[in-house]
């Protein structure tokens, strides 16, 4: 959870299995594999084919499940969610999924992402007569659903989606049935695989190799699978799509042994440290990368240039949320608990630190402290992807402008800031070479709006309330 010091939050995990006797196990399985997309709540739906069952809670999917729960779970489809706050209080309330119920029947909603214009469909709706129960975004999606009119759940849900913006990968559970949509930007992963005859869906491919499944298909932008029991059905609810895959997920997010758009998560880091040496080559003994998801980055960073690659930071596996951290005055004699610099491997060399973004700067100074205090004559910080100078809208808390240090510095004034010898970021054209997607348009088919500041929709300020727009208005 080193990102929750870092400033760069990933914002959910979803999975979803179809016809599996153990399907809330599985489930319980598949959301262990995505932990690190979000840890502040998780939670399972069943179905038995008559009813939906829930269980959810705070905390890590370890202190929200435990067997007897998972046994009380009875059915053959389900769906789970981990989650990390972007939209909505972080609370009980907002746990994902959200089940809802009516005379016709049940329904539970999980999704990862963030709908944009989430706030101004809410007003249109509270206007309407719509009560909320949460302040989660996916909550829109349910009462869009409800006023469609239509009676066919698949169209309800066809027409919610082409009223709702931004990135959302979304799994949908009835008593005997399973939905799968995907943004028409694709902006977030989500993949289809199989187990036996069941079929499975996830946030990463790697939950696929926990539980022992096979690698399907990819799903693609604007498309809305159903999948029961007499397989997968592919439908399309938005004509217009154009992929934009966020970069973050290649370049931090992801799980280096997940594929995404089947490209390797660490083969994609490595990449990543090789184009920044070529970028920013320096005379060093040492590199070393900052745990967990700046290694790869860090080992091709030495490749290139042949200084070796060492383990020059260690980071504390053991600290979860109910660990006591340190007051202030036992962090000043210098107590320090999430990570360490190796005093063997650092003390009187020069060192190359890599690390794979910077957000608030704060982390980086630690860090670069950290090295010093144990020994290392000089510590060059190299950043295997450009400076994030803008929010994101879809999903990632990458906080707002104002606390986004390369917005406000420059590049010389944060290098001084945090105490190193040299600071160099990689290009945007060197990031898209790194990743190494084949698709050919400029933006190679993935979101580099915080570096770039070019949103691939449209965003509604909060404050701005279009109704006009998404709903025909009143
Ligand atoms: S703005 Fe950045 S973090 Fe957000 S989706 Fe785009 S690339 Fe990813």
């Amino acid at each position: 959870m080193f990102g929750e010091i870092k400033g760069l939050n990933e914002e959910c995990g979803v999975f979803g299995i179809w016809g599996h006797v153990d399907a809330a196990q599985i489930t319980y399985y598949g959301l262990h594999s995505l932990q690190h997309r979000g840890q502040e709540g998780a939670g399972i739906v069943v179905t038995d084919r008559e009813k939906l069952s829930i269980h959810k809670g705070m905390g890590l999917v370890n202190d929200v499940f435990n067997q007897d729960i998972l046994d009380r779970l009875k059915g053959t489809g389900a769906i789970g969610h981990t989650r990390y706050t972007t939209a909505g209080a972080s609370d009980f309330v907002n746990c994902q999924p959200l089940q809802f119920n009516s005379q016709s029947g049940s329904l539970a909603l999980a999704h990862n992402g963030n709908i944009v214009n989430a706030t101004a469909l809410k007003h249109q709706l509270e206007y309407q007569g719509s009560i909320f129960q949460t302040t989660s975004d996916t909550e829109v999606i349910a009462h869009l659903m409800k006023r469609s009119g239509y009676p066919d759940l698949k169209d309800s849900l066809k027409n919610a989606l082409t009223m709702v913006k931004g990135a959302y990968a979304l799994v949908c559970l009835v008593e005997d049935k399973m939905f799968v949509a995907l943004d028409p930007n694709g902006l977030r992963p989500l993949s289809i695989g199989k187990l036996g005859d069941a079929y499975v869906v996830s946030s990463e491919t790697c939950a696929f190799d926990i539980i022992g499944a096979t690698f399907e298909r990819e799903v693609q932008p604007g498309e809305l699978i159903t999948i029961d029991d007499d397989g997968l059905h592919i439908d399309v609810f938005s004509p217009s799509t154009k992929r934009t895959i966020c970069s973050m997920e290649y370049v931090y997010f992801a799980r280096p042994d997940s594929d995404v758009e089947q490209i390797n998560v660490h083969y994609a880091r490595k990449n990543l440290g090789k184009q920044l040496a070529k970028e920013a080559p320096i005379e060093a003994d040492v590199v070393t990368g900052v745990p967990d998801s700046s290694i790869s980055a860090a080992i091709g960073f030495a490749e290139e240039t042949g200084i070796p690659y060492e383990l020059g930071l260690i980071k504390n596996r053991y600290i979860n949320r109910t660990f006591i951290q340190p007051s202030q005055a036992l962090r000043e004699q210098g107590v320090k608990m999430k990570l360490s610099a190796v005093r063997g491997v650092v003390a009187g060399k020069r060192v190359v630190m890599i690390d794979d973004s910077i957000v608030r700067g704060t982390t980086s100074r630690r860090i670069v402290g950290l090295l010093r205090e144990a020994g290392a004559t000089e510590v060059h910080v190299r950043i295997s992807s450009p400076p994030i100078i803008n929010p994101c809208f879809y999903g990632i808390d990458t906080s707002t402008k104002g606390e986004l240090i390369a917005s406000v510095k420059t590049t010389e004034e944060i290098r001084e800031e945090m105490g190193a010898d040299s600071l160099t970021y990689l290009s945007v054209e060197g990031l898209k070479t790194g990743i190494g997607r084949p698709d050919t348009t400029e933006n190679c088919g993935q979101c580099l709006a915080c570096f770039t500041g070019q949103y691939p929709t449209e965003i509604y300020p909060e404050t701005d309330h279009p109704y006009d727009k998404v709903l025909g208005g009143k």
